[in-house]
Formats: C-alpha cells, sequence, structure tokens
C-alpha cells in the first residue's frame, strides 16, 4: 500500500480549486490526471523579462515590465479591427495595448483612463506606433507584476492557458509534502543538489539547473532501483533446472548453418536454462538477425527435458507467422506445436486447452491468450517473449507469474524476451536493467546490402513508373505513408489516398493496411500479400514489427523525414530478406531541417542497427521535435535524454550500493527510497519485498 504521506500527491486532478470537466479534458490529455502529475509538469523553458522606467530603456521585441497610465481609448469601426488604448510612460512616450477580438468593455475595465497599471508583455511596433499585443499582466500592484519577471512558459493542449496551469501547478506544489532524502548525501552534497520539495519548487520558478538534474537524478534511480528489485526477486525464486539431452535438435533440418552470434546466444541460453534459478534474458538482435531459430533451440531443449514452452508474439499476424515458421523449421523432430489466440473459440480452442493441461502439446504459440486464466498448462517450463519492446517492467512481470499456471506447482518459468530493436547502451540499462543480455550483433551471411535512395519527392512520377517496372518483374513492393498521433486523422486520410491512386495505376495490386481497421480485415490483406496474390502493400507503420516476405524487395517510404532513425531502420528491415537485390526509397519533402538531412544521410550510408541507434539518441538529444514518436523511446518523463546520459551511471552504481547494503529496504534511507519508487510508481519494486 502506497505511504499515507503520499495521498495528496496522488489525489486526482479534479480536486484541486477551479477543476471541473472542462478543464479536466486538457488535463487529461497532457496526462495531467493527478496532483503529482500537475507538481511535475515542469516547464519547457522560462520568459525573462526586464522592469524598464520608460520605454526608451527598451528594444522592440524584448520582453518588459513597465508602468503605464492609460490615457485614450482607440475602437474603430470595423470588429474585425482590435481595440486599441494608447498609455504614457513615464517618459511621455505613447505605446498601445493592443486587443484583437475583444470587445472595448473588457479593456476599459481593466485599464481606466488616467490610473497608473503596471503592464508585463513584448514591446512591438506597428508602423510608427509603440505597442503591446495582448499585455500578459495588467496590474494595479508592482510587486505583483515584477513577480512575473521570471515566469514559467509550461506545455500546454487546447482549452488551457498559461496562467491556468501555473495556477493548478501552484495548488499542487502547496500540496507537497516534505520527504526523506533517499540519495546517497555524499553525492548529494558534491553536486550541490536541494533537497526534494525544495527542488520541484525551483524548477517551477527558473532555469534551476541542480533542481531540475536532481528531480531527473530521481527518476532515475527508481528505475533503476525497481529493475535491481526484480533482478534479486527473480534469483531468490525457484525454477526448474532443464537438461536438454540434444535429440530433438539433432532432428532439425536447418537449410543454413547457425552464425556465431546464434551460436554463442544458444550457448547463454543454455546455461542459464540449466540453473536452478530461473532465467531473465533478453536476446537483442536487429531485424533479420536470427532470433527465431534462437527460440526455436531454447523450446526444444525444454521440451527435450520434457517440459513444454510458450511463444508470446504482440499481434495475431506475428503469432500467426511464427507458428506457421516454427512448425516448418520442427517439422522432422516430432515436436507438437500448437496456435493460440483471442479469436479461437469453441471446439479447436478446448482441444487446445485440453492439450495443454494433459501435455500433449509441447510448445504454444499465440498472442496474450495463452496466459488467460482458463489455460493451464502441464509444465510449462519456459516462455519466450517476442518483440520485447512492446511491453514495460511491470507487464514483464505480470507474464511471468502468469507463466505460474502450472500443474506442477509454483515454478516460475525461465524467460527470454526478444527486441529486433537496437538501442544504445545507455537506454538499454534504463530499459531492461533487470536482464542478461545477449547480443546478435551478426547477420547471417549472404546478404546483400539495400541499397537506399533518397529522393525528392517531386520525382514521385519516376518513383510510380519504379514501382510498375518492379512489380512487373514479378516481385513485390512496400509503400509506407507516415503516421503520427497528433495529425491521424489527416494522415490516415492521405495513406488512403494514396492507396486509391496506386490502385488506379496497378489494377487489384494493392491492398492497404493501417492501424484502424478491424484485425479481420487486416489479416485477409496480410495474408493476400504474404500469399503474393497481392503484390503492393501500402501501409501505415504497422509493418514495423516482424512481417516476413522474401519476395517483397522495394520499400518506399513517403515523408521519410518524419520518421526517426530507428524507425526508418525497422520499417528497412521488411526488405532485404530474399535472395534478390532490395532497394529503399526515402521520399522526401522540400523543406528539410539539418537534423533530418543527416538523419536520411545515415540511413543511406549504414545498416548496423546499433551505430543508427546510437546516432539515433545523438540526434534526438540534439532538441530534435520534428520525427514521430519513437519505437524503443525512454521509459523517462521527467530525464532528458542529455541528462539520461549524465545521470543512469551514477543512478545505476547508487541503486546497486543501496540493495547491496540494505536489500529489503527497511533501514532509513531504504525507507525513503520506498517512497521514491510509489512516487515514480514503481512500486512492483517494493512489492517484490513482500515475497511475491
Ligand atoms: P529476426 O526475427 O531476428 O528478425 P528471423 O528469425 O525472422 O529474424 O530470420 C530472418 C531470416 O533469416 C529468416 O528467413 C531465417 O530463416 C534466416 N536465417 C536465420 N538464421 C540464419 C543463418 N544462420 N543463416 C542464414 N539464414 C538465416
Ligand atoms: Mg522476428
Amino acid at each position: 500500500m502506497r505511504p499515507e504521506r503520499l495521498n495528496p500527491l496522488f489525489a486526482t486532478s479534479a480536486s484541486l480549486k477551479g477543476v471541473g470537466a472542462g478543464v479536466m479534458r486538457p488535463l487529461e490529455k497532457l496526462g495531467l490526471t493527478r496532483v503529482r502529475d500537475l507538481a511535475y509538469h515542469l516547464p519547457d523553458r522560462f520568459v525573462q523579462r526586464r522592469a524598464v522606467t520608460s520605454l526608451d530603456e527598451a528594444s522592440v521585441g524584448e520582453q518588459i515590465v513597465v508602468r503605464l497610465t492609460p490615457r485614450e481609448y482607440r475602437a474603430s469601426g470595423s470588429p474585425r479591427a482590435p481595440f486599441r488604448v494608447h498609455a504614457e510612460d513615464a517618459a511621455g512616450n505613447i505605446c498601445a495595448l493592443t486587443y484583437f477580438g475583444r470587445n472595448g468593455a473588457w479593456a476599459k475595465k481593466q485599464l481606466p483612463l488616467g490610473e497608473a497599471r503596471w503592464i508585463a508583455g513584448r514591446l512591438d511596433q506597428f508602423g510608427q506606433l509603440l505597442q503591446i499585443v495582448h499585455p500578459e499582466h495588467v496590474a494595479e500592484d508592482g510587486a505583483v507584476a515584477l513577480g512575473t519577471l521570471c515566469e514559467p512558459v509550461y506545455p500546454l493542449s487546447e482549452g488551457l492557458t498559461q496562467g491556468r496551469v501555473a495556477a493548478l501547478v501552484g495548488q499542487a506544489l502547496a500540496l507537497a509534502p516534505d520527504l526523506p532524502e533517499w540519495i546517497e548525501p555524499g553525492l548529494k552534497a558534491k553536486l550541490g543538489w536541494p533537497d526534494w520539495k525544495p527542488a520541484l519548487l525551483e524548477a517551477h520558478k527558473g532555469e534551476h539547473k541542480p533542481a531540475r538534474d536532481r528531480l531527473a537524478y530521481d527518476e532515475l534511480l527508481a528505475n533503476s532501483l525497481a529493475l535491481m528489485l526484480v533482478r534479486n526477486a527473480n534469483r531468490a525464486r525457484v525454477g526448474q533446472p532443464l537438461q536438454g539431452d540434444g535429440r530433438l535438435r539433432a532432428k532439425l533440418s536447418l537449410p543454413f548453418g547457425l552464425t556465431g552470434a546464434q551460436s554463442r546466444s544458444i550457448a547463454e541460453i543454455e546455461g542459464d536454462l540449466a540453473q536452478g534459478s530461473p532465467m531473465l534474458r533478453l536476446l537483442q538482435g536487429d531485424v533479420g538477425s536470427g532470433k527465431t531459430v534462437v527460440a526455436l533451440e531454447a523450446m526444444l531443449i525444454a521440451v527435450e527435458a520434457g517440459a513444454q514452452a510458450a511463444l508470446l508474439a504482440p499481434t495475431e499476424i506475428l503469432a500467426r507467422q511464427h507458428y506457421a515458421t516454427l512448425t516448418r523449421m520442427a517439422a522432422g523432430t516430432g515436436v507438437t506445436i500448437a496456435l493460440l489466440t483471442g479469436r479461437d473459440k469453441g471446439r479447436a480452442r478446448e482441444s487446445i486447452l485440453m492439450g495443454l493441461v494433459d501435455g500433449s502439446i509441447d510448445i504454444c504459440v499465440g498472442t496474450h491468450a495463452i496466459f488467460q486464466e482458463a489455460v493451464t498448462y502441464r509444465n510449462l517450463a519456459l516462455v519466450v517473449i517476442d518483440e520485447q519492446h512492446r511491453f514495460g517492467v511491470g507487464q514483464r512481470l505480470m507474464l511471468t507469474q502468469k507463466g505460474q499456471n502450472s500443474l506442477q506447482g509454483r515454478r516460475t518459468p525461465h524467460c527470454l524476451a526478444m527486441t529486433a530493436t537496437p538501442i544504445p547502451r545507455t537506454l538499454t540499462l534504463a530499459q531492461y536493467g533487470e536482464m542478461d543480455v545477449s547480443r546478435l550483433d551478426e547477420m547471417p551471411p549472404g546478404r546483400q546490402p539495400i541499397d537506399t535512395r533518397v529522393v525528392a519527392v517531386e520525382r514521385m512520377g519516376d518513383v510510380v513508373g519504379a514501382l510498375q517496372r518492379h512489380l512487373a518483374s514479378g516481385q513485390q513492393a512496400y509503400w509506407v505513408c507516415p503516421m503520427v498521433r497528433e495529425s491521424e486523422t489527416d494522415d490516415l486520410a492521405a495513406a488512403e489516398a494514396r492507396h486509391a491512386e496506386l490502385k488506379a495505376v496497378l489494377g487489384d495490386d494493392a491492398v492497404l493496411v493501417h492501424g484502424q481497421l478491424r484485425p479481420e480485415v487486416k489479416d485477409a490483406a496480410m495474408e493476400r500479400f504474404a500469399s503474393g496474390q497481392a503484390r503492393l502493400l501500402v501501409a501505415t507503420t504497422v509493418i514495423e514489427v516482424g512481417v516476413d516476405v522474401p519476395n517483397a524487395t522495394l520499400m518506399v517510404i513517403e515523408q521519410a523525414e518524419r520518421f526517426g532513425l530507428a524507425q526508418l531502420h525497422q520499417l528497412r528491415g521488411r526488405v532485404g530478406r530474399g535472395a534478390e537485390k532490395s532497394t529503399c526509397l526515402l521520399l522526401r519533402g522540400e523543406a528539410l531541417s539539418e537534423v533530418a538531412r543527416e538523419r536520411l544521410a545515415l540511413m543511406r550510408e549504414t545498416q548496423d542497427g546499433f551505430r543508427l541507434a546510437e546516432e539515433d539518441l545523438r540526434l534526438r538529444g540534439g532538441g530534435e521535435l520534428l520525427g514521430t514518436r519513437q519505437s524503443g523511446d525512454t521509459p523517462f518523463r521527467i530525464a532528458s535524454l542529455e541528462q539520461i546520459a549524465q545521470l543512469l551511471p551514477l543512478a545505476h552504481d547508487d541503486a546497486r550500493l543501496l540493495i547491496e547494503r540494505d536489500g529489503g529496504l527497511t533501514g532509513e534511507r531504504g525507507e525513503a527510497a520506498r517512497l521514491l519508487l510509489y512516487l515514480f510508481e514503481r512500486d512492483y519494486g517494493v512489492q517484490l519485498l513482500r515475497g511475491g
């Protein structure tokens, strides 16, 4: 249970003064549903204003605070024209206070003629006239106005104003309790960091780097601590040592030899499986590096040892594909493999459930359905989770706990997680710190490099021509349209329009797949493409994960500048899977930022996923705002990429030392650390301490 002293922070934002449904909606949009979220809603930047006694001291474009006396109202005939109040400073200069779309009555009330007011805003020029458009503050009291010399600028959403958010943040901060220190005192002193509450207050008041760093560090420390607690708890669990005798693996007839990286990974996994505590291992390998066969070998070890294995895929499409691949590869082994998804109903489902309980099914492939309450295994000893980045740590924990649903008692299954997202080393620590890592850093031989070109969008005609020739030669192609949350409706319309256009040129050969289609429709389209009936797949990023069609050797990516590097890399990995040479055309718009240009150049230059991941991090750290949300994003909300790079290693060490000294978190600092875990909602870490 969450400690009581944190309750005020976890109250709903609706409990604050002045928050009705109308304000709650935009707050929810920003993820600010609780007092805690508002307290941590840190400003993007600050407006710095200068107090001047006369306008002669200020320059046009500058943010100022100045004392002015309204002298005259200037309404104009047209309702579209602004209402102006001419006001005079101490030196006799005239400045217009200009209001668009407001009626004069409102301005007149704020600015009675002859009565001096303190005004904050940006000094502009309108013809010969100095003006301030929509002054941000009008105050009778000098102290109030001068209090706005440094003012936070918060991220907003429609329906909120700066003033409104600032007021709510103020209420939230007033509710923040004092909390004991969880940071190692020596480190805190060395870096000159304030206590938690003062840091929070200061971070809202100005550009106070120590305060911001401290808050970021808290988040990183919470994450590291939680991961380490997960790791410890896992070590303490009872698993099932698995010794395979190799008889099934010997019967595997693979059309290729394993790469060195694959053999090494399999050996690491085999070593883990033989242990008494459950394996917790991440298999990190770029798209096409051959993770599936590694997973199969691992699962065969479990079956050889008389147990069952399950493979969990994030989507229906992937589950089906895995099922087909594994069945094909394992054909000679006599192993029984079943597919179980949420859509299986009735008798078919019943018979699979029976097979899992009586042990006649050795390997079960599926979606979340394979861990539902009703599903019981005779002896599930290994769970493989594919495309790991879709799940957070909390979810991973739940999965392994559900995996305990075996007749053979509450032994925790071994867990092998797989991800195709090459993550920079710093982020691997942040995201998968609780796991051991095997890296497939070597591609299967014989892969031809993908010919990657950047093409200006004006050459669309040529691109469509090349596409037609490509399809006419009997090969298939992908056409990817961007899809960004913020502009979802427009993007969807654009993808649909593009599909219609291409279909008109190509006949019935093009299918469309996007995230808003019903699963049956989506699967049917994918099926047509995978079987070769449809030769072009127009898609938003749903094909990002796992689809394998070796005959597809051309990929066109529209508005490539809107994708992040990691995402472009994932997409491109869909081609270059067969023997034929593959091509990737990155269509780019006209106005490219420097960073976007650099990104596209990198795509042309290298196909090394780990290098692209490092570069992606570097470029994004440079304040790039373009680009869609990226897979493999950080699990942090407060810490910036720069802070992650600098402070995460410190947090990681600090967490390790604390756990070594006080693994039960019962000492004074340990107790404080528990608060921290709750504060950042990593409380699954605390729950594990209760012998979970
Ligand atoms: P991933 O899941 O890592 O993206 P896959 O397991 O789907 O990659 O493998 C990609 C392709 O490479 C598959 O067609 C697979 O059969 C093939 N493959 C895997 N390992 C090797 C190898 N050692 N040599 C040649 N081809 C391989
Ligand atoms: Mg795969």
